[in-house]
């Protein structure tokens, strides 16, 4: 652990640190000399809930482009990193240098995590440059005493050569990065040599059916997810330990999470969905308060095996653009789908029809048997998913179970999951 004292702190005494954390944001933005936050906080004082502060939108990063959201002088400030935007310009995120010292702390943090320390040779595979995935974790590992190797993004045969040469023992990179370099090392007849322990993944979403290949093509290491975004910081946000997979810790001396339902914007109950929301505790340069991730997931409860009291968080369950409203239900397709892989005798593929003829709109769920053998099972397949949609939903849906080949198949770029039936004639035709 790179800093138990924090790491492990008892629930209450952190709730205290953060409660105060907030109260001096609050305080600290009011007096900056920003019309932005002059604005944002008019009509809330500093001794507040959290639930009472204002939410922010990606939408507002654009708006005050480049630096209106800025609470110091640029001139306070170190650094500057920028994500690529959708909207023709880059979103801009700025840090003083105790932002970049903080950046570093987490991500040296979230490195032990996975199981990393001073001694390791850390090859790091993100990019450097703008984005922050290279830097953060590469001031990460030199927090952590690790030796680093800022080997940025491509040439996949260079790098698997010089992680072996170099005798790397922890890999940072893209999950799918990742997969390609233990493959070359593979053709490249290197793995002998190769002592990798552990990677941090993360940038991209992965399975853990793709997490069981990774690990298993690096000779069983721990491949950790870590999350983050520019917004808030970038990487070392939250990260899974290796001792209890699938959930993340978010490191809430920094960055305090809430999980909201994204149409009413109240607080998800516990084991509910929902959009995960970040207040910046520390940062000083580009603060957020109540930031709108856009990523979905939920609370998890239970005190993990490795000691930290960090609050956890599943693991990601897509992105709030995908929710579907069902009769006043959310419905996230990550959960119809999870359903379906769960069932061995169908195939993956499946499509979510949203019927609109009716006044009230129905949900279908159309999947294909994975062979003809289980085509005298049809019936109890589907009476199985529905019952057991219907519980994870908490909403009717009809399944129809097709023989293999029945989900249309795209030839190019991402399967579509998502029909839309206004008319008789049916979506697949
Ligand atoms: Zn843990």
């Amino acid at each position: 652990m790179f800093q138990p004292d924090i790491e492990t702190m008892e629930p209450g005494r952190r709730a205290a640190v953060q409660r105060e954390r907030l109260e001096a944001l609050v305080r600290r933005l009011q007096a900056a000399d920003s019309p932005y936050w002059s604005e944002k906080l008019s009509r809330v004082s500093p001794g507040q809930e959290l639930s009472a502060l204002p939410f922010t939108v990606k939408k507002e990063l654009r708006d005050t482009y480049p630096f209106g959201m800025l609470a110091v002088p640029l001139e306070g400030t170190v650094r500057i990193h920028a994500s690529s935007g959708t909207w023709g310009k880059p979103t801009i995120v700025v840090y003083t240098a105790k932002d970049i010292q903080v950046f570093a702390e987490v991500n040296a943090r979230a490195i032990s995590l996975a199981g990393g320390g001073p001694e390791d040779v850390l090859h790091v595979a993100y990019g450097y440059g703008l984005f922050t995935g290279g830097l953060g974790l590469h001031y990460g590992g030199e927090r952590l005493g690790a030796t680093v190797v800022p080997a940025s993004g491509g040439n996949p045969g260079f790098q698997a050569q010089l992680m072996a040469d170099l005798g790397a023992t922890g890999l940072c990179a893209t999950p799918s990065f990742a997969m390609l370099l233990a493959e070359r090392a593979t053709a490249d007849g290197l793995m002998e040599r190769l002592r990798i322990r552990y990677a941090v993944c993360g940038a991209e979403p992965w399975s853990e059916a793709f997490r069981e290949k990774l690990e298993a093509a690096w000779g069983g290491i721990d491949a950790c997810d870590i999350y983050g975004l520019s917004e808030v910081m970038g990487p070392g946000v939250a990260m899974e330990c290796r001792e209890s997979k699938g959930a993340l810790h978010v490191f809430d001396d920094h960055f305090l999470p809430e999980v909201v339902d994204p149409a009413t914007s109240e607080p998800s109950g516990p084991g509910e969905l929902g959009e995960l929301v970040l207040t910046t505790l520390t940062k000083e340069a580009l603060p957020v308060i109540r930031y709108r991730t856009g990523d979905i997931t939920q609370f998890v409860d239970e005190p993990c095996p490795c000691g930290r009291t960090h609050w956890r968080i599943a693991r990601f369950s897509g992105r709030v653009d995908d929710m579907l409203v069902i009769r006043g239900v959310n419905v996230f397709p990550s959960e119809i789908e999870s359903v379906i892989l769960d069932e061995p005798n169908l195939a993956g593929q499946y499509a979510i029809v949203v019927d609109k003829r009716g006044t009230m709109l129905e949900l279908e769920v159309r999947v294909e048997l994975a062979s003809d053998e289980s085509a005298h099972g049809r019936d109890d397949i589907a009476a199985r998913l529905r019952s057991e949609l219907a519980e994870r939903l908490r909403i009717r849906v009809e399944v129809i179970v097709g023989d293999p080949g029945y989900i249309p198949r795209q030839e190019l770029g991402k399967a579509k999951r998502l029909f839309e039936r206004t008319t008789d004639a049916d979506p697949f035709a």
